[in-house]
């Protein structure tokens, strides 16, 4: 990593523990990464921003600071963008994927809570994330209980906004969600120190938009019977769409869709003839946790889909631009967020339609539905998920891990036999 030093201790970090993780991060990223053979070019953009994760990013955030720019730290893909960049604020994402943050969020939190909220709370608590130390403000969600309880120790640290999400989708929830953007959007006006126009937002919403097309058209490459890249970079890709400018993530994921829809019609593809085509569905992938997708991708079969927050939940659907009124653009971006099928929700039939759905699309061999240990709702769903996809003929295993490396010998078994039974 080139050096930041001073920005960090700028930050109050704490850079002896700091170092500790800077020392592990590149190595854990080559072994996962640059194994990989015949690697899209454009992903040379996504490996510069790893190289720097901790420097680069923060830098321009702390930037726009100084120009008067407010950064919202947000946790979910409930949350919507378009408000926070109508108001000329910047919007970075915060959820933890590293064991390395997990102890110092066990150290306030049950051991029993899930390591994505673990890692995020010790991220902050323990002063090792720079995003964390950077963000003006955090906002959160009422969507599972962890999260409603880790709000509580954050807020004692750092400015917190909570939006109250409904738990059920009936006409008076979509009524209640479009009251809780107007909500946040007056707190975004307030810290930012910005009116939210139509103009803007209908700007904010164009811009979103145009970065959840390119992201889509990346997936669409990979429904391809040649894959084009693998599930690991587009990963990689869609984690880091959470830190980036909205308008260059859209840029540099175009960029790699050229670069994908031309190798297709070249016939290149990144794993051998017969690989088995298989979607991850489930709980989230935080960055840096990309030990399921390397254990698949490794154990002779491709990640060619995830149904997760870092999949299709972050980019499916558009909001419906070209609305006349400020209510009516609220209205329009709470029916976007509020077709995000999340397992908070009850019923939530949606998401069992949309993993047989997008099973078919990307024409999958099989789906392994993962669950984040301690994370109860996604657990929960599973039965549903696996009967649903045994009723459509789909081959389907459930798995439960962390973030520690102890059961990756395990999974790795599980993995092959099941790639194995897919013949
Ligand atoms: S799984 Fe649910 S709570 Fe977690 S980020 Fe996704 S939508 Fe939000
Ligand atoms: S994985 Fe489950 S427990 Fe963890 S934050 Fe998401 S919804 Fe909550």
């Amino acid at each position: 990593m080139a050096n930041y030093l001073q920005m960090w201790k700028d930050l109050g970090m704490d850079i002896e523990n700091h170092d500790n993780l800077c020392a592990v991060l590149p190595t854990a990223f080559g072994d996962t990464y640059l194994s990989q053979e015949n690697r899209p070019a454009a992903m040379d953009f996504w490996d510069m921003v790893v190289a720097d994760i901790h420097g680069i990013r923060p830098a321009e955030l702390i930037e726009e600071q100084k120009k008067g720019r407010k950064v919202f730290g947000t946790f979910c893909v409930y949350v919507p963008d378009e408000v926070v960049l109508a108001a000329d604020g910047i919007v970075t994402g915060l959820c933890g994927g590293s064991q390395f943050w997990v102890p110092d969020g066990e150290a306030v939190l049950p051991k029993s809570t899930c390591p994505l909220i673990k890692a995020s709370v010790g991220a902050r608590l323990g002063k090792t994330c720079p995003f964390f130390r950077i963000a003006d403000m955090y906002v959160g969600e009422t969507t599972c209980d962890g999260k409603k309880k880790a709000w509580e120790i954050l807020g004692k640290d750092v400015p917190m906004h909570i939006m109250d999400m409904p738990q059920m989708k009936r006409p008076k929830d979509y009524d209640k969600w479009v009251e809780e953007i107007k909500e946040f959007a007056k707190v975004v006006e307030e810290l930012t120190g910005n009116e939210i126009t139509r103009d803007k937002l209908e700007n904010a919403i164009k811009i979103i938009n145009a970065k959840r097309k390119a992201i889509e058209r990346v997936y669409q490459a990979r429904k391809a019977d040649k894959l084009p890249i693998s599930g690991k970079d587009v990963l990689l890709m869609t984690q880091i769409a959470f830190f980036d400018d909205p308008e260059r993530c859209a840029t540099m994921c175009n960029k790699l869709a050229d670069e994908l829809e031309q190798r297709i019609k070249d016939g290149v593809s990144v794993f051998p003839e017969g690989t088995k085509r298989i979607m991850v569905s489930g709980t989230p992938m935080a960055i840096p946790n990309w030990k399921l997708h390397h254990i698949i991708e490794t154990s002779g079969a491709a990640v060619v889909c995830e149904e997760t927050c870092t999949g299709t939940r972050y980019f499916e659907n558009l909001v419906e631009e070209g609305k006349t009124t400020l209510e009516e653009q609220y209205r329009a971006i709470a029916e976007r967020y509020m077709g995000i099928n999340c397992a908070c929700f009850t019923p939530n039939t949606g998401r069992i339609d949309d993993i047989i759905r997008l099973a078919k699309e990307y024409k999958v061999d099989g789906v392994i539905d993962v669950n984040l240990k301690f994370c109860c709702l996604y657990d929960t769903e599973g039965k549903s998920v696996e009967e649903a996809l045994k009723e459509n003929g789909i081959p389907v295993l459930g798995i439960e891990t962390d973030y520690t490396d102890s059961d990756a010998q395990q999974l790795r078994t599980r993995i092959e036999a099941f790639v194995e039974m897919l013949g």
